[in-house]
């Protein structure tokens, strides 16, 4: 089961929308600070190449849109982390996301207008993908999401890193130790929200000082 979702600043990532899924899957302008958008995944009926890259976990929520990727006139192929069984379309399995990363921009380099991308995985994955497939030419609107999983990025401004925790409004920086507030700010660019120190007062302290 795919989950729609549509995220803003003011509702909980576990919260389906009611949009209908037929609502573009990216928003036509560029938000480079606002909470990100998804919808479920749906096949594009015009698309002459369709790509699946998902993670191990998300890939078990995927059967019935696998099924309907096999069933269309366009060949398919899916790019996945982790060992599953043989799927109904052309399978890549890699050992961890560096490698999935690296097949997934080789075969981007290679593919003509009319490619489609289908994305599911946590938000961090959603977005390192999402960067590699606009840096290999895909436009905005070729390039489909949807967020399975609560591990989310987190941008420290206090150390400048990027790290990778579960869903949490607090979270310990990995790097500078300092306790950060995750705020209701995102981008895209870094695929990762804004992490600002928890403590006004202390603005330098270390969560275990
Ligand atoms: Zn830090």
């Amino acid at each position: 089961m795919t989950q729609v979702l549509h995220m803003t600043a003011s509702q909980p990532a576990s919260q389906p929308a009611s949009q209908p899924a037929t609502q573009p899957a990216s928003p036509p302008t560029q938000h480079a600070t606002s909470a990100p958008r998804y919808a479920a995944l749906e096949p594009c009926l015009e698309a002459h190449l369709h790509l699946l890259v998902a993670q191990a976990a998300a890939l078990e929520t995927l059967d019935s849109f696998v099924m309907r990727l096999a069933q269309l006139a366009a060949p398919s192929r899916l790019f996945c982390t982790g060992r599953a069984t043989p799927l109904a379309i052309d399978t890549t399995f890699c050992p961890n996301e560096d490698d999935l990363a690296a097949e997934l921009s080789r075969t981007l380099a290679q593919c003509t207008p009319g490619t489609r991308l289908y994305l599911a995985g946590d938000e961090a994955f959603l977005w390192r993908m999402h960067r590699l497939a606009r840096e290999a030419g895909l436009e905005r609107e070729e390039i489909a999401a949807t967020p399975i999983g609560t591990q989310r990025a987190v941008y420290c401004v206090h150390c400048a890193n990027t790290h990778v925790y579960s869903a949490s409004d607090e979270v310990t920086c990995a790097r500078c130790k300092v306790r950060l507030s995750v705020r209701d700010h995102f981008s895209e660019r870094m695929g990762a929200w804004l992490g600002v120190c928890a403590d006004a007062d202390r603005p330098y302290a270390e969560a275990h000082a």
